[in-house]
């Protein structure tokens, strides 16, 4: 039967290339919450007053948003745009945590993940679609989206992992002075996003996942083996 697979972590923790690969591995559809937030700030900085939390959530009650749910392109598509590319500047990463950190934002965007999952883990959709589930990643998803899930993961890293990681990602280095330039970054964006969600906690019933000392591969299989078990 349709499975649902919630996974939540912070930034660098791996939890987008492992849910991904989870889902591929499994024929699973694949959710990206934090590209819906990304997304949104990507209207709202088009269409809305930042600074204005009413006009925001305004925006985004409006916002043409189309999420690709294939975990070998899940592509993200604003106003019939690709937008995958944008999600992911400096700008919007800069300014995400604010736009997140907007209650009826969260409660729209939850309206719209619970609707995504609904629709590709009830069993007469995923007949027709071929799928079986969904593999879904954020931030509160283990607690606040889909608490209900058949499998909830939280993947933790050591700072220093998780840093080393995005450095590597984003400045394609791990050297001293490439952390140092992603450290204000990341830990500042945590520390936001931290009064908004709890993920830096495991909730009651919640596995926890340290891919600290674990490679690509093993956090893959270390998170497999929580769904099958
Ligand atoms: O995972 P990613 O770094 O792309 O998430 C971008 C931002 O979206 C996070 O920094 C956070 O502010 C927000 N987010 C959230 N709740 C989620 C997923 C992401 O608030 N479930």
């Amino acid at each position: 039967s349709p499975v649902v697979v919630a996974i939540d972590g912070p930034s660098g923790s791996g939890k987008s290339s492992v849910s991904k690969a989870v889902a591929a591995r499994l024929g699973l559809a694949y959710l990206d919450t934090g590209a819906m937030y990304r997304a949104a700030t990507v209207w709202s900085m088009e269409t809305a007053d930042l600074s204005d939390t009413v006009s925001v959530a305004t925006a985004v009650r409006a916002m043409p948003l189309v999420m690709g749910l294939d975990p070998a392109a899940p592509g993200v598509e604003l106003d019939g745009r690709d937008i995958a590319v944008t999600i992911r500047s400096t700008e919007v990463t800069a300014a995400v945590s604010k736009v997140a950190s907007n209650l009826e934002v969260r409660s729209e965007l939850k309206r719209l993940q619970r609707e995504i999952i609904e629709q590709e883990s009830s069993s007469v959709r995923a007949v027709h679609s071929g799928g079986r589930g969904i593999v879904a990643e954020g931030r509160d998803i283990t607690t606040v989206v889909a608490p209900d899930a058949d499998v909830r993961v939280l993947l933790t890293a050591s700072e220093e992992a998780r840093l080393r990681r995005r450095s590597l990602e984003v400045h394609g280095a791990a050297d001293t002075e490439a952390v140092d330039a992603t450290r204000d970054q990341v830990l500042r964006r945590d520390q936001d996003d931290a009064k908004v969600t709890q993920f830096h906690v495991a909730a009651d019933g919640v596995v926890t996942v340290d891919s600290s000392d674990l490679d690509f591969e093993q956090t893959i299989d270390a998170v497999l083996a929580v769904v099958t078990q």
